[in-house]
């Protein structure tokens, strides 16, 4: 088989559900993988007696049945809902900020949250609810543009969607000031800010309030083994469908003449003719090793845009159950500051980053692990290349201080013992997720949301992103940004963009 109407390259979130979309289009689709499993970020290892979620904190934007969320709307459509066994996150999250007597714990629902931010912040009430007025608005809008692939009639959103137009170019602080809404409330709103990993002086409005509101209105939800569980569904459907997905196999070059895409040359040297390529890796990549005969405006845009954090992770095994450890949470955001502008200043460095985003998964399903026992997993982003700097030498004694730095950061914050309770413990460091995805200085997060270049200009400018006739992006660096649900969402519209090429000719 030498031949396929399309190529996607990656099997993370965005490859396997582009792959779908294709299949569901009539196109004959390989998906080739350079990892001998599929899901990128989106799987899951055994140290001992625990399987550990490689990544997945929380799936927004899921929902439940009579509660639908847009993810799981577009899972029903791939056809890969009911392979997966689905549980709900019971809280929203707990933030906690010693230095700034800050330790809250927010609930899902909306008038759960408002109810419950009125009595950590009284008078607050009035300036939640036009937050959530507004990022409802922002929501439709977003929908609207989607669906009108980023060309959107600017007379109708001024008409339909006047609050997101005005608030388009503001940033979250920016609009939270002009809500009126109290320091400590928009403290507590901002919590989920290092999901987005840019900071709420720079960070799109537009873009934090569509998500914080599907978190909230729609809850957060996880599949019982793991995201690796979700990575196998969509395998088994793209085999269903009669794609085929080879592992163990990199492309290592995207053909082009002067109609564009041609083939992709894979690693092993084997040579598969397609018209159209969707890439689930990064543009760096892409357009700084894969094509020959790159454009000058091609290079300029990639470059142009600002890597988001790299990612370090660590994962605990405790011989403890979360009951006898004091864990009483699912979902922790610990920082040194709500001021996020600082806080994204000391993730710069790993000296100065203490910051992390922390998870008792036996708070959202107790059978997780052995009776007795308890899986937690700890997330840092550092915000430059600082781990560029480590000496090879230094390696792991760098590792060691920084899991460390995090062990005692949330047995300080929480006043848990976990250090005499590990029982395994491995660490994933942004060496481990340039080596096992591929993703330049270990980002997991894509470019970062800026101004210029964040969620809105990104939908709005999808047409003109496509430079080269049957290229195409999915995954965290192309238009919904990073995070899960973006990924799918964006291998939902490249896939549909791709058979729309497709049956045009173009
Ligand atoms: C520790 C951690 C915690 C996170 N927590 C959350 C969370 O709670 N909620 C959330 O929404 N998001 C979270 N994220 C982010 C989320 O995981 C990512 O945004 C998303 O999974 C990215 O998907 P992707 O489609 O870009 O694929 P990736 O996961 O980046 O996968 C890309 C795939 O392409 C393959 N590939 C690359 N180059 C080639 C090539 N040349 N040939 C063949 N194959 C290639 C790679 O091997 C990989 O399998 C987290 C990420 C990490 C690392």
């Amino acid at each position: 088989m030498n031949q396929y109407d399309a190529v996607v390259i990656g099997a993370g979130n965005g490859g396997l559900v582009a792959a779908i979309r294709l299949l569901q289009g009539g196109l004959k689709t390989l998906v080739v993988e350079k990892h001998n499993l599929p899901g990128g970020f989106a799987t899951s290892f055994r140290r001992g007696r625990f399987e550990f979620e490689a990544s997945l904190h929380e799936l927004n934007d899921f929902g439940t049945e009579d509660n639908k969320g847009d993810v799981r709307v577009l899972f029903d459509e791939l056809g890969v809902t009911n392979k997966i066994e689905w549980l709900q996150i019971p809280e929203a999250y707990r933030v906690i900020v010693k230095s700034e007597n800050l330790d809250a714990v927010m609930p899902f629902g909306k008038q759960a949250f408002i109810d419950q931010m009125e009595k950590y912040v009284p008078g607050s009430k009035k300036s939640i609810q036009h937050f959530f007025e507004l990022a409802e608005e922002i929501r439709t809008a977003q929908a609207y543009t989607n669906k009108a692939g980023g060309k959107v009639e600017s007379s109708y959103m001024v008409k339909n969607f006047h609050n997101y137009v005005k608030t388009g170019s503001y940033s979250v602080n920016e609009v939270l000031d002009a809500l009126k809404m109290p320091k400590k409330a928009k403290d507590i709103l901002n919590a989920y800010w290092c999901y987005l990993g840019a900071d709420c002086d720079n960070l799109s409005f537009t873009h934090y309030a569509s998500m914080v509101l599907r978190y909230i209105t729609k809850g957060a939800a996880m599949p019982k083994m793991r995201s690796h569980e979700i990575s196998l569904a969509l395998v088994e459907r793209i085999r269903e469908l009669g794609g085929d997905i080879w592992f163990n196999v990199a492309a290592e070059k995207i053909l082009t003449d002067k109609n564009g895409v041609s083939g992709v040359v894979l690693a092993d040297g084997r040579e598969i003719k397609t018209k159209y390529v969707i890439a689930n890796c990064a543009p760096h990549l892409v357009f700084g090793k894969m094509l020959d005969n790159v454009s000058l405006k091609d290079i300029k845009a990639t470059n142009a845009r600002k890597f988001a954090g790299r990612g370090f992770s660590m994962f605990l095994g405790l011989n403890k159950s979360c009951d006898e450890l004091g864990i009483t949470n699912h979902n922790y955001f610990l920082y040194d500051t709500m001021d996020t502008a600082k806080q994204y200043d000391l993730m710069k460095k790993i000296d100065t980053n203490y910051a992390q985003a922390t998870v008792c998964l036996n708070r959202a399903y107790p059978e997780c692990s052995p009776k007795g026992t308890t899986i937690m997993y700890f997330t840092t982003l550092y915000m430059s290349d600082d781990w560029g700097n480590v000496k090879p030498e230094d390696y792991f004694k760098v590792k060691d201080k920084v899991a460390k730095m995090m062990i005692e950061r949330f047995e300080k914050d929480t006043g848990c013992n976990l250090r005499d309770h590990i029982e395994e413990i491995s660490i994933a460091t942004p060496m481990t997720y340039a080596h096992y995805c591929g993703h330049p200085e270990g980002v997991i997060y894509g470019y970062e949301s800026q101004y210029w270049d964040g969620l809105n200009p990104r939908l709005l400018m999808m047409a003109q992103d496509h430079t080269i006739r049957g290229l195409r992006f999915a995954g965290g660096y192309s238009m919904r940004l990073s995070g899960y649900s973006s990924a799918y969402f964006s291998g939902d519209i490249t896939g549909r963009q791709t058979v729309g090429d497709f049956k045009r000719g173009e």
